[in-house]
């Protein structure tokens, strides 16, 4: 069995390696997969790529021409796979958990790193500038946090707010996370001191934090995001910041982050003039979609994604299986005749 890596790095090629032996030949391509490269997965049983890779229906139409039987996602989100499209014709499989904690925990270190200024007293103390100037932060303790999507990462996050004790108020489409109190989306918005994201995007939510909900939340707000860039509308979110409106942002994704992050760009001139302008801000923490990060979100995504992959060749099961769906199933496409459920 034959599975192209694309988009991989050196801290994730090292989880995967010990993987490719005589069973399963792994080969690594660097370079996102996209319609340019696309043909690189030509005599591959399988793809796996990650979350800016761009999965679109002239890449699947390719990969199915070649061969593919499977689109191993080796992440949770998958809105970048153009799912309809794959439909009858690739089978996709994700990694629906890892470490929550692992999100959850860089999404309140970049909080506490914010509120306390930390990366500008790493900066000064290099430096033997010892001076407390314009350092000073404020105490989470008894603040309100406002959660939108309470799934595995959200509600770890919840946890661990609750632990610092602040209160927890919190969005969810299909709300189920016990001890959490639940209020509709314009509540949460006005009524927290700090908003963090960890809903999907879909299309109901991007740019769910935009300029109306921003004219809505408390001045000196803080939003957190390390969920996918999307969910903020960056325009807005600098509008926000430059009107005082907004407090200090968080942001571990952006929306047009697919070109940049995980590349080193530092000799070359950043284009992109609303995320120049976003990091020169002194309330801007900005990491490139370092969430997941760890060494246990890195071991089980590659055990996850190595499982989907044999279980589909060797046992015929897909576990982990996303699918399109829809309730216009007069349109749909057809998967061995059968069409989507809605
Ligand atoms: P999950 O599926 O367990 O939880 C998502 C939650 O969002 C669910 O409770 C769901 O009901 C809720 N939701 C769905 N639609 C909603 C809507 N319209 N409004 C409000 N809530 C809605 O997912 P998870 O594992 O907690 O991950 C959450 C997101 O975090 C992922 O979709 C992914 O985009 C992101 N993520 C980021 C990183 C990173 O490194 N930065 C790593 C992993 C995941």
């Amino acid at each position: 069995m034959k599975v192209a890596f694309f988009d991989t790095k050196e801290y994730d090629r090292q989880f995967f390696e010990p993987y490719s032996n005589g069973q399963m030949q792994i080969i690594f391509y660097d370079t996102d997969l996209n319609e340019n490269t696309a043909e690189l997965a030509r005599g591959a049983d399988a793809v796996c790529a990650f979350v800016n890779d761009d999965i679109n229906a002239e890449v699947i139409e390719k990969l199915n021409t070649f061969g593919v039987k499977l689109l191993a996602m080796r992440c949770a989100g998958y809105n970048n796979v153009d799912l309809k499209s794959a439909f009858g014709k690739l089978r996709v499989a994700r990694v629906p958990a890892y470490s929550p904690y692992a999100v959850a925990e860089h999404a309140m270190a970049m909080l506490l790193c914010s509120v306390r200024r930390i990366h500008k007293a790493y900066n000064r103390t290099r430096d033997f500038n010892f001076s407390l100037n314009g350092l000073t932060g404020f105490v989470l303790h008894g603040k309100t946090m406002g959660i939108i999507g309470t799934g595995k990462i959200g509600a770890a996050f919840a946890e661990i707010c609750n632990g610092m004790g602040m209160s927890v108020l919190a969005y969810d489409k299909f709300p189920k996370c016990e001890g959490v109190n639940y209020a509709a989306l314009d509540e949460v918005i006005a009524n927290s001191d700090i908003i963090s994201l960890h809903c999907p995007l879909t299309p109901e939510t991007r740019h769910i934090i935009n300029k109306n909900t921003i004219s809505a939340m408390k001045k000196g707000v803080i939003i957190i995001n390390t969920s996918r860039g999307e969910l903020i509308d960056s325009e807005a979110l600098l509008a926000g910041i430059k009107d005082r409106k907004i407090g200090a942002a968080c942001l571990d994704v952006y929306e047009e982050e697919s070109d940049l992050f995980f590349e080193d760009n530092s000799g070359h001139i950043l284009n992109d003039d609303i995320l120049a302008r976003l990091i020169s801000m002194p309330n801007v923490l900005v990491t490139s979609h370092q969430a997941f990060l760890t060494v246990e979100a890195l071991t089980a995504i590659a055990r996850t994604t190595i499982e989907n992959i044999r279980g589909f060749f060797e046992r015929g099961e897909l576990q982990n299986e996303v699918v399109y769906r829809t309730d216009n199933i007069a349109a749909a496409p057809k998967r061995d005749g059968v069409a989507p459920s809605p």
